[in-house]
Parts: C-alpha cells; structure tokens; sequence
C-alpha cells in the first residue's frame, strides 16, 4: 500500500503575498515537489482546500488584529511543524514600524475622528508574538530555493541552520567595492544576516536589512560609524528597523543607544 504523502499547506496574514508569489515562481520544481508532498491548502493558488491537518504549514505575513490572532492559534493547532516564512512573519515587516506611531494619531487617521472611539488599539506582530514558531526562512520575499531545500530538508528527517554571517561576508566574498566605508552611504551590511548573496550591494544599493540581524551583531560598532558619518539616531533606526521593527535584540540595544543620546526611543514615525 503507498504510504501517505507530507500534507503542505501554505497561507497568509497581513503582507504584499510577495512570498506565496515566491513559491509559486517555482513553476517546474513546485511540480516536482508535487511527487513528494501533497498540498493541500493553498488559498492563494488553488481552489479545494483543505484546513489541515498539516505536516508542515508555511505562514506568511504578520498579525495585526485579534481575528488574526485567533485563526493563527487555530492553525497552530493543526499544524506538526510551523514555519514563518518571509520578515512580515518572522519580523513584524514594514508595517511593523506602525508600532513607532502614536496610536491615537494611526486611528484618527485610519478611521476618522469619531470612528477611532470605537476601535481598539491594534499593535502589529510576528507569529511568535502570538504561537509556538518552529523554523523561520528570512528574507522579503522569502527566498524560493530556502523554500525548497527546507521542504526536503525536513521530509529527509532533518531541518536547514541559519547561516548566522553578515551580509558583508557574502559582500566580500563577491569582490564588491564597499559603498559603506569609501562613499558614506548607510549600508546595513555588517549587522544583517547573509544568505541574499549580497544581492543589493552587488548592484551598489545599500543592505536594507530584509533579512534581519545576526546574532551577536556588532550594533555598537556599525552605529556608532554612522553616527561618525553624520547620521541622526532617528536616520539609523529607521533604516535599521525598516524590516524588522520586532527584532527584539536590536530594539533593546537601540533603546539603550537612544537613552545615550540623552532621547526617548518611542513615536519616531511620524
Ligand atoms: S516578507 Fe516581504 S514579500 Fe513577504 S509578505 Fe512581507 S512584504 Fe511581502
Ligand atoms: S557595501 Fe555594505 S554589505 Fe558590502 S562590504 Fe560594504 S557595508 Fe558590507
């Protein structure tokens, strides 16, 4: 008798679905993966699905009301191993900076003056705000391949290791000339955590940090050079919670820094 295929399921909370698109870009590998995995719940892809139970269940997106909260702690229920999947889940992403805004201004502008009375105050998180997380895959979107190597990973009985290097490593390894130090620009590549390739400097962008910090990171140093360079505590925060606003390790070291500067790290979004 053939034994039973891992049930996949892949959904999404609060984001741009950028990483279901990801995965959907596959194509020819997604199909191959289909020999070895049953998907059974793909809302964004498929029609006929199934809620659970999972083997395995990707979630994307971050959690920004109390419905949200209460289907993901749904979903956990029926999940064996849950992965977040992209910044929005792991971090909070970008409209985690919602969390720096003053709460009354978000609602007055969001529902008017009279409508604010009447909504609660929603504060936007990642998924190990609110359930147990088992693997987290980085990046904005998630990076396809880390998709799919985590998928065989697991059904081969093991589970992949974050590489835990700066972006800058990746960086050098490519022989790129460093915009950062030569001309002054405000690169996150020493504090963010590899595995892009170096994809931004490679074209002479900054590191925006999507794929979020390293542990252990060297904050004091890659901060306390910007601030050499001219940059505003403000500047520095903004560009290095633009992600990942619920970094726990560098919000607690940015509130420090914020106190050094004799400032209060709190509605810095205007
Ligand atoms: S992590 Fe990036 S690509 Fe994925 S849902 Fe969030 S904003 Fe979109
Ligand atoms: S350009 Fe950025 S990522 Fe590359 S070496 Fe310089 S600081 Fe590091």
């Amino acid at each position: 008798m053939a034994t039973a295929k891992p049930q996949i399921g892949i959904v999404g909370f609060t984001g741009c679905a950028g990483c279901q698109l990801s995965i959907l870009d596959l194509e020819d590998e997604l199909l191959d993966l289909l020999q070895l995995v049953d998907i059974i719940d793909f809302r964004m892809a498929m029609t006929g699905n199934k809620e659970g139970p999972y083997d395995i269940l990707f979630v994307e997106g971050s959690i920004v009301n109390e419905k949200q909260e209460e289907e993901l702690k749904e979903l956990r229920k029926k999940a064996k191993i849950l992965v977040a999947i992209g910044t929005c889940a792991v971090f909070g992403g970008v409209q985690a900076l919602r969390n720096f805004m003053n709460d009354e201004q978000v609602r007055v502008r969001q529902y008017g003056t009279e409508g604010a009375k009447k909504h609660p105050v929603i504060k936007v998180k990642p998924l190990n705000q609110v359930v147990k997380v088992d693997h987290y895959l980085l990046e904005c979107p998630v990076n396809k391949y880390d998709f799919l190597n985590f998928v065989k990973y697991v059904l081969a009985g093991g589970a992949p290791k974050l590489p835990n290097i700066p972006v800058c490593q990746q960086c050098k390894e490519k022989g790129n000339r460093c915009i950062f130090l030569e001309d002054g620009i405000l690169c996150m590549g020493p504090v963010m955590q590899a595995g892009c390739g170096a994809l931004c400097p490679s074209h002479n962008l900054p590191c925006d940090g999507c794929r979020g910090s390293i542990l252990q990171a060297a904050y004091q140093q890659q901060v306390d050079l910007m601030l050499e360079k001219g940059a505003s505590i403000e500047d520095i925060t903004r560009h290095l919670l633009k992600y990942t606003a619920e970094d726990e390790q560098l919000k607690a070291f940015l509130r420090e820094k914020w106190k050094e500067q004799g400032k209060k790290m709190e509605y810095f979004i205007e």
